[in-house]
C-alpha cells in the first residue's frame, strides 16, 4: 500500500509527506474520519514509507516519502504482515484491553528490532477503556524513541482530550461520490454499471469500505422494495404492515443498514418537497415512487418518520425487541 494508491485523500497525504520531507515525523497521530475512507491503508504507507530502504521522491531533487513499492526488504516484510517493527492493535472483543497497552509497552522499552522506526497502529481507538486509555496516555506523555503511534478514530469525541491533545489530528473527509463510483466501475472485472456504480455511491455516505460491502450485500436486492413499502405504508392495511415488522425484525445483523437505507428515501421525500433538483437524489431508480409519495407526505410528517427513524436504529442496535420497535415505528409511519 502506497500513498498514490489512496482515494481522495489529498490534504492528508500531503500533510504527511511533508513531514516526511521536512524529516519532521510526529511522535503520534490521530487519524479521524468515518470508517471505510483509508484511514488504515494511510497508515500502513506511512508505516512503509517511514522504514523504505529506498524510497522515492514526489519531484526530482527531493528527499524520498513514498515507500519503493515492494522492491526492497523492508517494503516486502510490511506487505507480508511480517516485518517486526510495525504493531497493529485491534480491539479484542468490545473494546482494546489494558493487557493489550501494556504488552505494547513491554515492547517500547526496546529500540527497533529492523526498521529506523518501530509503527504502532491502533485502530478504533475510540474503543480504548478508560483505562487502558489512562495506560496508554502514559506512552504518550513520554513516547519512545524511534517510535511512531498511529490512532485511528471515527468519533474524535469518544477519545479523551489528554489523549488527543498529544497526537498530531489528521482529519479525513467522506470520500466524494464521484471518487466511489469511479471506483465501483472498475472494482472486480468491471462488474458494477455505471448507474448502480453511482446509486451505491450515494448510499455510502462518502465511505468507499460501506459501497463496496453494500454491492456485495442482499441488502441491496430488498432495498427496492422495502423502500417503496415504507413510502406508500397505510393504515388501512394492517396486515401488510405487520408483516413487513415481522419479515425486517428476523434480519438482526443487516437492521441498522435497512433503517439507514429507509432514511436516505425521506430524505429524497423531503428535497422533492423542498423543489430541490431531482439530481440530487438519492434512490434515483426509486424516482417515480418517490414523486408519489412526496404528493402524500407533508414536510412535517417527513421530517418526524426521519426522527423516528433515527431513534428506531438507536433502539435496534441496543437490541430492545425488535419487532416492537419496528410495529411501532410503521404504525406511527403509515398514513
Ligand atoms: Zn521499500
Amino acid at each position: 500500500m502506497s500513498f498514490a494508491e489512496i482515494l481522495g485523500q489529498e490534504p492528508a497525504i500531503k500533510l504527511l509527506k511533508n513531514s516526511l520531507e521536512r524529516g519532521k515525523v510526529a511522535h503520534a497521530y490521530l487519524f479521524y474520519g468515518i470508517e471505510g475512507i483509508g484511514k488504515e491503508k494511510t497508515a500502513r504507507a506511512l508505516a512503509r514509507a517511514l522504514n523504505c530502504l529506498s524510497p522515492l521522491a514526489d519531484a526530482p531533487g527531493r528527499k524520498g516519502v513514498e515507500a519503493c513499492g515492494g522492491e526492497c526488504r523492508s517494503c516486502l516484510k510490511m506487505e507480508s504482515g511480517t516485518h517486526p517493527d510495525l504493531i497493529v492493535i485491534k480491539p479484542s472483543g468490545a473494546f482494546i484491553r489494558i493487557e493489550q497497552i501494556r504488552s505494547l509497552q513491554r515492547q517500547l522499552i526496546y529500540k527497533p528490532l529492523e526498521g529506523r522506526y518501530r509503527i504502532i497502529i491502533i485502530t478504533n481507538a475510540d474503543l480504548l477503556n478508560k483505562e487502558s486509555a489512562n495506560c496508554l496516555l502514559k506512552t504518550l506523555e513520554e513516547p519512545p524513541d524511534a517510535s511512531i503511534i498511529i490512532l485511528m478514530a471515527t468519533d474524535i469525541n469518544e477519545l479523551l482530550p489528554t489523549i488527543v491533545s498529544r497526537c498530531q489530528a489528521v482529519p479525513f473527509r467522506p470520500l466524494s461520490p464521484e471518487v466511489i463510483s469511479e471506483y465501483l466501475c472498475s472494482y472486480g472485472d468491471n462488474r458494477f454499471p455505471p448507474a448502480q456504480a453511482a446509486l451505491l455511491a450515494s448510499l455510502s455516505g462518502g465511505s468507499l469500505g460501506r459501497a463496496v460491502r453494500l454491492a456485495d450485500s442482499p441488502l441491496m436486492e430488498m432495498r427496492r422494495d422495502v423502500c417503496i413499502q415504507l413510502i406508500s405504508l397505510s393504515r388501512q392495511d394492517m396486515q401488510g404492515l405487520l408483516l413487513l415488522a415481522e419479515d425486517l425484525a428476523g434480519r438482526k445483523e443487516e437492521l441498522p443498514e435497512i433503517i439507514a437505507m429507509l432514511s436516505t428515501c425521506l430524505r429524497d421525500l423531503l428535497f422533492l418537497r423542498q423543489g430541490l433538483d431531482e439530481r440530487h437524489l438519492i434512490n434515483k431508480d426509486l424516482r417515480e415512487v418517490l414523486f408519489e409519495g412526496a404528493r402524500r407526505w407533508t414536510e412535517k410528517e417527513i421530517i418526524h418518520g426521519l426522527e423516528l427513524l433515527h431513534s428506531a436504529e438507536q433502539a435496534v442496535t441496543r437490541n430492545y425487541n425488535r419487532q416492537l420497535i419496528l410495529e411501532n415505528l410503521f404504525l406511527q409511519l403509515a398514513h
